[in-house]
Formats: structure tokens, sequence, C-alpha cells
């Protein structure tokens, strides 16, 4: 395999199983933990700890991580796993480094729908997927279905745009999910599960 890192292969098929993929023997772990703060001005864990909150202050949903337990679920990511290969700009495949050149950083990008095909696609979307290497983007090509004929973009400005997840009301209700941009007033009641990157000075590129 030209591939090696922290991908895992599973079933009699030995299917490549991505870095960021979450398997189903990672559940929730939040055990009743989540509540108000105690000054009722957003939501909490009791007993926080560091990986709780990103660098912004944003709650994090807690998931056990035991990658290899159970069957990976190919259509979920693992919110630590996704978090640190935004940040850190792994591959999420291999969990190495993503590939980088001139043009910028590599993602492989699912084939627009044609109502999302705008003039200037993909320069401002706004990506949960992290970003790829070389090796992992043939492999993934062949080997994940949701991906079929990928688009390959360089993206010299990957910004950290957010992250994606749902909000609370004061209740504790969970609202639906979607966005939020950092910095938004809304924040200290939204418990994040994916960071999500705006892609800008984006050039289409070949498959490498
Ligand atoms: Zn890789």
């Amino acid at each position: 395999m030209p591939t090696a890192g922290r991908l895992r292969f599973w079933g009699q098929g030995r299917l490549p199983v991505p870095y960021v993929t979450r398997w189903t023997g990672e559940a929730v772990a939040t055990d009743g933990a989540l509540g108000l703060r105690p000054d009722g001005r957003g939501i909490g864990y009791r007993g926080e700890n560091a990986e709780d909150r990103d660098r912004h202050g944003v709650l994090w949903a807690r998931v056990r991580e035991q990658p290899g337990s159970g069957r990976p679920d190919f259509r979920t990511m693992h919110p630590a796993r996704q978090r640190r290969a935004m940040w850190e700009r792994l591959c999420q495949v291999c969990g190495l480094p993503a590939d980088r050149n001139t043009k910028g950083w590599l993602f492989a990008l699912r084939r627009p729908e044609a109502a999302e095909a705008v003039p200037g696609w993909p320069e401002g979307l706004l990506c949960t997927k992290p970003p790829v290497c070389v090796p992992c983007a043939r492999l993934a090509a062949r080997h994940c279905p949701h991906l079929d004929l990928p688009v390959y973009v360089r993206v010299r400005k990957p910004r950290v745009w957010g992250v994606f997840g749902g909000a609370f009301d004061a209740r504790l209700v969970p609202g639906p999910d979607g966005y939020l941009p950092y910095g938004h007033p809304a924040a200290p009641f939204f418990l994040a599960n994916q960071v999500a990157l705006e892609l800008t000075r984006c050039t289409p590129v070949a498959a490498p």
C-alpha cells in the first residue's frame, strides 16, 4: 500500500477506513454531564477538561475515541479526529500531513449538483471534509462511493470559519443542526461536532 499513518483496514475485503471515520463502538460519552453553566449564560459539562472546548471556546460533543471498535460508519466523522485534521491540515484518510504545493492544499470534493455549480465554484464553499494527501486521493477515488468522480481542488487559503453542530435553548432543548461562524453571539449555547473551513483562492486541478 502506498499509504500508511493512521489508516485502518476493515473486513474481509480489507476496506480502507479513513482516519476521520467514526466507528460504531465510538459512542457519545456525555453521560448526563451536559447542562447549563452555573451563570446560565451557556452550556457546559460538569467536570470539563481542555479537550471539551476548542481554541475559540466553543463546546464540543463528547464522543469516546476508540478507532477500530465495532464497524466503520463511513457517513459519519469522529468529532475529535475531524477537528484535529482540520486545524492541523492532516489528510482525512491517513492522518498524516495533507499535500500542499504552490497552488495550495489538496482537497477532494464531491462533484456539485447542477444547482450548486455556480460560476466560480467552489470559491467560498464551507467545507467539513479535511484535505488529503496524494496517495490517499488516489485511494479514495477508488474506494469511497460518496466521492464518485471527485473534483480535485487546490486551496491556498482554507480558513477555519466556524463549526457545524446544534444549538440548544435555555431549557436545553436541542435545535436543528447547522453552521455557526466563530464569534457568533449564539456560540455559548452551541454544541459543535465538526470544524467548517471556508475554501478561498481555489484552483481546480486534474486528479493527482
Ligand atoms: Zn493520506
